[in-house]
């Protein structure tokens, strides 16, 4: 059996993740979405929060589970018997930092290998800093992320400004 891990900050999932995760979901018998918990950015939304707002997203595809994790990628897909990670590369800017993060990978455990997919041409500008900033201004983000968490993204910003 063929696990995959994709593992991700997803702060919040935009349709660029939510295209590379049905494409890989066909690769794999099984695709587990890894929310990173430790991140050193400070996160919008809470690793349980992201969790829900993907697990809402994916619900209709049942080869794909979502998991928060904590430490190392290759420690959780270890765990999880994945042997493959799944990435995403929008652009050349990404290649530099993903090569070196696989090529580390490989080297803490030679049985994981990574896998990228080139994203989708119309998601190739995405990123969830770019559906952040413009929520922050009330912006509509329709196009952006996956229409069953609009709502959701962009209560939490209408929250954020009464406090
Ligand atoms: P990280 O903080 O680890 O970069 P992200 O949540 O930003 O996590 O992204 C997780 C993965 O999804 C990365 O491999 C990233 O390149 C990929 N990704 C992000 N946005 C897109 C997009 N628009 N199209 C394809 N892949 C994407």
């Amino acid at each position: 059996m063929r696990v995959g891990i994709y593992p991700g900050s997803f702060d919040p999932i935009t349709l660029g993740h939510l295209d590379v995760i049905k494409r890989s979901a066909k690769l794999m018998d099984e695709l587990i979405i890894g929310v990173l918990q430790n991140s050193s950015k400070v996160p919008l939304f809470s690793a349980e929060e992201r969790v829900k707002l993907i697990e809402k997203v994916v619900s209709d595809i049942p080869n794909v589970k979502v998991e928060a994790f904590d430490g190392l990628t290759v420690d959780f897909a270890k765990k999880r018997n994945a042997t493959v990670i799944v990435r995403g590369l929008r652009a050349i800017t990404d290649f530099e930092y993903e090569l070196t993060i696989a090529q580390t990978n490989h080297k803490l455990d030679e049985d994981i290998d990574t896998m990228f997919l080139t994203t989708s041409v119309e998601y190739s500008y995405l990123s969830s800093s770019i559906v952040k900033e413009i929520a922050s201004y009330g912006g509509d983000i329709s196009k952006f992320v996956p229409e069953s968490i609009v709502d959701l993204v962009r209560d939490k910003y209408k929250i954020r400004r009464s406090e």
